[in-house]
């Protein structure tokens, strides 16, 4: 990489702001893959240190040993409000407020059902284009169920859509396409102020940014284990209620686990106090557990410091696709403006399948999104510059020496 037209950071400078992150020893908690520069943390975190031991008891030991027994003497049956009270602490919420259960697809329909319940009267549910597809596809099975009516915008048409019509409205803090961010505060008034209720989905800011979810007011909001809170392919999701709403809540997964006395085993449903009315039935221990064990990677960690190194990570990468990538037919999809933008930078080029097949061959993971976007996750506790640096100098490569051309970074139906 030797253009010269724009000054950009080169690989020593990226070492030197690397050696001077006070967070450096934070990429020591994972268990980084051999040989490859990761970026693909907004899809799946690393494994954290501590869990393949925690996963090696939790087979050999309690499973082994305890048996049936483990449910009490380990501890599994409040497994789902023990590691939500964990994340509760990542997201601004209080420790009765968060429980792990289910996907966050499933989590978006029991909180969609119960917030239109809860608003009874009002019919609509606001999304919004471009939003995750699963919340979208929830929100109309809940529509056609429940007789509800989906108002899908455009964030330019936004203001206008938000009326008092609207019970709900489930918004993605950070997008995961564009890595665009709401200011979660103004947007919770603003609907609010309309008498609707706010649902946010944290899969894409958990884990790499402060959430205040009970200072800004937030009704519910859902989000996902294995992303960048690293609990592992499918580890379960996590919802919040505020308490406000825990005790007329009501979701349609009426099943044994959510019952108010599930060992009792009477034919009546009724409800459990607080949260655990989320669960419907038996929790996955292991993955559970993994992502117990995962949670533990941000013992003593300073979000507002994470954000720090994010927005420096992000904006090194914007300073570099300046320099080297816009002249090579890139497009910057990210906002530029870096309070309203997550962890993550993702660019459009019209060859960017075959790119990302030929970047990927280099041992440089990141992701596609079809038809034409490159995402690269900046999971600040252990991406460094230098890697951002890597990956911008193998696009060049792969640009430059017309790499993509080659009919094996051509073949279609890879998944990433
Ligand atoms: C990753 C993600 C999901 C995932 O849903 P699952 O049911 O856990 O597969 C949902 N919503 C958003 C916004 C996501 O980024």
């Amino acid at each position: 990489m030797d253009d010269v037209a724009v000054s950009a950071p080169g690989r020593e400078a990226c070492v030197r702001l690397d050696a001077e992150n006070p967070l450096a020893s934070l990429r020591d908690r994972f268990r980084m893959p051999r040989d490859v520069i990761y970026m693909c943390g907004n899809s799946l975190g690393p494994v954290p240190v501590g869990v393949p031991e925690r996963m090696r008891r939790a087979v050999e030991v309690e499973w082994t040993d305890d048996v049936v027994r483990a449910w009490s003497s380990a501890g599994w049956h409040v497994a789902p409000e023990r590691v939500g009270a964990r994340i509760a602490r990542l997201i601004g919420a209080a420790d009765d407020e968060v429980i792990v259960a289910d996907s966050t697809s499933v989590n978006l329909f029991k909180l969609l059902v119960a917030a239109l319940r809860k608003n009874a009267g009002r019919k609509v549910i606001v999304v919004e284009r471009g939003d995750f597809p699963t919340d979208m596809y929830v929100a109309s099975g809940v529509a056609e169920l429940l007789g509800g009516e989906v108002r899908m915008v455009r964030p330019d048409e936004r203001a206008g859509a938000i009326d008092e019509s609207v019970a709900v409205v489930a918004l993605s803090e950070v997008k995961y396409r564009t890595a665009r961010g709401y200011d979660m505060r103004a947007m919770t008034r603003a609907v609010q102020d309309v008498g609707a209720l706010m649902l946010w989905d944290l899969c894409h800011s958990a884990g790499v940014m402060e959430i205040a979810l009970n200072d800004c007011n937030a009704d519910y909001a859902v989000g996902c284990g294995y992303k960048y809170l690293n609990g592992g392919p499918g580890a379960p999701s996590y919802s919040f209620v505020a308490k406000r709403h825990q005790a007329d809540l009501r979701q349609p997964l009426t099943g044994w686990h959510g019952h108010a006395a599930p060992f009792a085993f009477v034919d009546d449903y009724a409800p459990a106090a607080g949260m655990a009315r989320l669960r419907c039935g038996t929790s996955p221990q292991f993955s559970l557990i993994a992502l117990e064990a995962a949670l533990e990677a941000f013992d003593g960690v300073d979000l507002k410091a994470v954000r720090v190194r994010s927005e420096q990570l992000t904006s090194l990468f914007i300073d570099l696709f300046d320099a080297h990538l816009v002249s090579r037919g890139f497009g910057l999809v990210t906002p530029r403006e870096v309070e309203r933008r997550g962890s993550q930078v993702s660019i459009a080029h019209a060859e960017a399948y075959a790119i990302m097949q030929a970047l990927l061959a280099k041992g440089v993971i990141g992701d596609l999104r079809a038809p034409d976007v490159l995402r690269f996750g900046l999971a600040p506790m252990y991406v460094r510059c230098v890697d951002v640096f890597d990956t911008v100098a193998a696009l060049v490569e792969i640009v430059d020496g017309r790499v993509y051309e080659r009919a094996e970074y051509r073949q279609p139906g890879k998944v990433i």
